[in-house]
């Protein structure tokens, strides 16, 4: 059942870090927006992954001979975190960097309402149709039928590129050699854990790990033990699942991966409990609802970041967002992680063009899959830049009606002064 065409100022696609950013800085720009979500909740990963909690984003800098903080992450990203931490609906939070998945539904679903987003829950998109370099519009598969919506801008949030694959748009995946992505990993919670015990047996862990890996006993690749504290009492997450291998592109694919990670969930629950009296009264509390991507499409932008611009600490004139995560490559065949560290002080800008498709002029990308090389997108793939380059692709389709020039063809000068002026750093 199709239903017949709405018309919105902008689409946007995917409710997560990126696509709520986009929303929000378009509906203040003063357009119509949708949002589009296959998810009950907004958040994507941190909500729906349990991806926790939001990297780094700063680095030190010396100014009139004074060592300075400078947050490369601010404006929309300053905002929602200061709502995140200050949150009262759950209580406050003890790590502040860490994130609480159900205040972060509340506060999102809010902020949209405030600001006059259209949220359009259990929606998935099914389809893109091309009208030469533009997309004329999106079909959606909702439980009232396919819908159908009209845009002048279109904003790909999926994460995946999902919206510009299906347009049409070229990508890349993974690294060159073979095109295998970053591993992707289920995330759980143990409960019941005597944490302070736990926290003194880590090396006791990871050793027991090992001798149990190399015996054959643990299946799972990954060579450590991946855990963090959370603000629960008796409650631990892990990020330790590894499935490699696997296209997270392929929904085959991604689904024998989902039921693998259960499995290695399971294995590590049993690990733990069987051999660790801090582990002996565990239960098992939650793996995630959605198995996590780090890497998947990266769309061909009309310039693709590389790892030699951002190791070089290249700031771009068109710079609309900055980072300076690490390169941080869990591997995508075996056990290890390779990490790149930025020295203080040093940090890279994403040009704008990296957010457009070479093919289209009504369409922006933002979040993990823009365009980079699989080395550039290990670091600019964390959440505060993710939410950064959705704000980005927000104010872009804002400026592109008031200027009354498609998104592709807005000044980046004028772009990065409205985002200046909204309180992002830009570099
Ligand atoms: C295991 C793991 C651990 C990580 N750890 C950290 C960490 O500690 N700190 C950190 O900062 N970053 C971390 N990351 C990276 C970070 O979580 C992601 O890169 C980031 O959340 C991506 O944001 P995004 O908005 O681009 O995509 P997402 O957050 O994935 O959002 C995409 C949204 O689009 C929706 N969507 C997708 N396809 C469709 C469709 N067809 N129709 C409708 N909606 C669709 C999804 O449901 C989702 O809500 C981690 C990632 C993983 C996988």
């Amino acid at each position: 059942m199709t239903m017949s065409k709405q018309h919105f100022d902008l689409v946007v696609v995917g409710g997560g870090q990126a696509g709520c950013a986009a929303a929000l800085s378009g509906a203040r720009g003063g357009m119509s927006v949708l949002l589009v979500e296959a998810a009950g909740s907004l958040g994507g990963a941190a909500v729906n992954g349990l991806v926790t909690p939001f990297r780094p984003f700063t680095t030190k800098v010396t100014e009139n001979g004074e060592e300075k903080t400078l947050a490369l992450s601010q404006g929309i990203f300053t905002e929602l975190f200061d709502a995140y931490k200050a949150d009262g609906f759950y209580g406050k939070q003890r790590d502040t960097r860490a994130i609480n998945a159900e205040s972060m539904k509340l506060i999102l679903d809010r902020k949209m309402r405030e600001a006059g987003v259209r949220v359009l829950f259990h929606a998935t998109l099914c389809g893109a149709a091309r009208e030469g370099r533009l997309v004329r519009s999106v079909s959606v598969a909702t439980i009232g039928g396919i819908l159908e919506f009209e845009a002048d801008t279109f904003i790909d949030a999926t994460g995946d590129a999902t919206l510009s694959a299906f347009a049409g748009v070229e990508f890349r995946l993974g690294r060159p050699a073979d095109s295998l992505c970053q591993p992707m990993t289920l995330c759980f919670r143990l409960f019941n854990i005597d944490k302070e015990a736990l926290w003194k047996a880590r090396g006791e862990i990871q050793a027991l790990y090992k001798t149990f890996q190399d015996e054959g006993k643990i299946k799972n690749p990954r060579d450590n033990v991946l855990m963090f504290d959370t603000r629960l009492p008796g409650v631990v997450h892990f990020n330790t699942t590894r499935i490699v291998k696997h296209d997270p592109t392929d929904p085959f694919a991604v689904s024998e991966a989902e039921a693998l990670a259960r499995e290695q969930a399971l294995e590590m629950f049993r690990f733990l409990k069987e051999n660790f009296d801090c582990c002996r009264n565990a239960e098992m509390m939650a793996t995630a609802p959605s198995i996590g991507v780090r890497e998947s499409r990266m769309i061909e932008a009309r310039h693709v970041l590389t790892r030699d611009e951002i190791v070089a600490g290249t700031h771009f004139p068109d710079g609309i967002a900055a980072g300076n995560y690490d390169i941080d490559i869990h591997s995508p065949d075996g056990g290890g992680t390779s990490h790149y560290y930025f020295p203080p002080g040093v940090y890279y800008t994403i040009p704008y063009r990296s957010l457009l498709p070479r093919e289209f002029d009504n369409l922006v990308v933002a979040g993990r899959c823009i365009g980079a090389t699989h080395e550039a997108q290990a670091s600019i793939r964390i959440m505060p830049i993710c939410v950064c380059t959705g704000e980005a692709a927000g104010a872009a389709a804002a400026l592109a009606k008031e200027s009354n020039v498609a998104v592709a063809d807005v000044d980046a000068t004028l772009l990065r002064a409205r985002l200046r002026a909204g309180g992002a750093f830009v570099g």
